[in-house]
């Protein structure tokens, strides 16, 4: 046998799982084709911010919609796992990354600036972003770099201070646009390569000297989030002593720097647990015997192979991971057959509007599990015995709606490693 356990897919809840599997001593490994949706969120956690599912207005705490949510659906992922599990969750993956580098709890929901403006929700933060947070007092200076698209510092002070927000208690928010050479010259720059060179002394330099003259009154101020693609601290350190004032960075769009250094904090400590991170290979099959999963069939270094284990877990995403495929026919799970609890029709996927208070249909749509996150059927019989189901897969989540995705991958995740383990 090769390993204990086998987690297919590496992105938040994978990794999360491998984890809580391999701190009680198995030996897991992770078969990923990608990354996941770590490359395109904010590197924030959402708990819950929104519910019930028709609701515009936040809620209080994550704490108190948690318990509500459970009340009412049992079938919610956040309702398999419980509370207990939850709360255990977080602790535990905060403990995974270096001390202090995520902040928050289920008590408080965060309310943070967007790049486009608006105030975002959330619950667990990466350190880089918390002098961000709208309800500590404080005149708040936006910074852009001129070439950097999709990131206008005045249209996000603009946005921020027409939108006002129960909220915000920043004491206004100036946006400002500045010139980096380095960035003019290549005509342009991507997150990712303006992160690189922003881990050079010689640029942060030239920042320093423009955004000083425009700090004024500020106490903190804000850039995208690019404040050096490995590391956050050296950086913002950095212009923090130089400047004087708090720095943070704002979430934005893709690709995602703090998902990224999220990923690499994962990945490291998954390395001290020795787990097998494979990524770039992709499981093509399963083979299954007396309802238990042998063996899966692994595509990687351009040749299949055979790995065996003991339990799987299955954490390969939604639609946009690649763990429920759209056909004609419906939604499929392409890699157990497993049943996909779906809208009847493909005409009812979606609601008219793109911003309909009530998400859309096919949003809701996975697989159907147990609380001991095995996958079920529509009468709750176990399908297949030493498999377990994590993440965006699971039915009856709206994370987009809900503002619970990374939430629930990291709850059912550690769920679902720490199950395979104790088994
Ligand atoms: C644009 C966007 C922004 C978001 N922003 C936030 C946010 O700010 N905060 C938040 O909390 N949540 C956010 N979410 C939601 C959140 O990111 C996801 O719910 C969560 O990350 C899902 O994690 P996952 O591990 O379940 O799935 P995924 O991240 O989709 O990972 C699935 C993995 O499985 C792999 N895989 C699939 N099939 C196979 C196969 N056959 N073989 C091998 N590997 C396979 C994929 O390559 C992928 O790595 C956002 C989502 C989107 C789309």
């Amino acid at each position: 046998m090769d390993f204990d356990t086998i987690v297919i897919g590496g992105g938040l809840s994978g990794l999360v799982a491998a984890a809580a599997s391999a701190q009680k001593g198995q030996r897991v490994g992770v078969v990923s084709s990608g990354m996941g949706d770590m490359l395109t969120f904010t590197g924030c956690i959402d708990l819950l911010a929104y519910y019930p599912g028709e609701s515009t207005r936040p809620g209080p705490a994550p704490d108190i919609l948690l318990d509500q949510l459970a009340a009412d659906n049992s079938e919610h992922p956040y309702a398999l796992a419980g509370r207990q599990w939850i709360e255990d969750a977080i602790r535990f993956f905060k403990g995974l990354l270096p001390e202090w580098e995520y902040q928050g709890n289920l008590d408080r929901l965060i309310p943070l600036p967007t790049v486009m403006g608006t105030v975002k929700l959330t619950g667990i933060i990466p350190r880089s972003m918390s002098a961000g947070d709208l309800e500590e007092e404080g005149e708040m200076l936006v910074v852009g770099f001129q070439g950097l698209r999709e990131f206008s510092a005045p249209s996000l002070a603009g946005n921020l201070a027409a939108a006002g927000s129960e909220h915000m208690q920043a004491e206004g928010v100036r946006g400002e646009t500045i010139t980096v050479d380095d960035i003019s010259k290549c005509g342009g720059a991507t997150n990712t390569a303006l992160a690189r060179r922003l881990e050079r002394e010689d640029l942060l330099d030239s920042i320093v000297q423009q955004v000083r003259p425009l700090v004024g009154t500020a106490s903190r101020i804000g850039f995208p989030a690019i404040l050096g693609l490995t590391e956050d601290g050296p950086t913002r350190e950095h212009l923090e002593g130089r400047l004087g004032v708090r720095i943070f960075e704002v979430p934005g769009l893709p690709p995602s720097i703090p998902g990224q250094r999220l990923f690499n904090h994962l990945h490291n400590a998954l390395s001290r647990f020795n787990v097998r991170l494979m990524l770039g290979s992709r499981v093509m099959g399963v083979s299954l015997e007396d309802r238990q999963c042998r063996s899966i069939h692994v595509f990687r270094h351009g040749r299949t192979t055979e790995m065996c284990a003991h339990r799987f877990i299955l954490a390969t995403g939604g639609i946009r991971g690649g763990g429920l495929v759209a056909e004609r026919s419906g939604l499929l799970e392409p890699l157990y057959g497993l049943p996909v609890c779906q809208p009847s029709k493909r005409g009812t996927w979606f609601r008219t509007c793109m911003f309909d208070p009530e998400g859309h249909p096919l949003d809701r749509s996975g697989v159907k599990a147990n609380t001991n996150l095995q996958p079920v059927d529509a009468a709750g019989r176990v399908l297949i015995d030493n498999v377990r189901v994590c993440g965006r897969i699971l039915a009856y989540q709206d994370p987009l709606r809900e503002k619970s995705g990374g939430g629930v991958a990291v709850a059912t995740g550690f769920k679902a490693g720490s199950l395979c383990a104790d088994e």
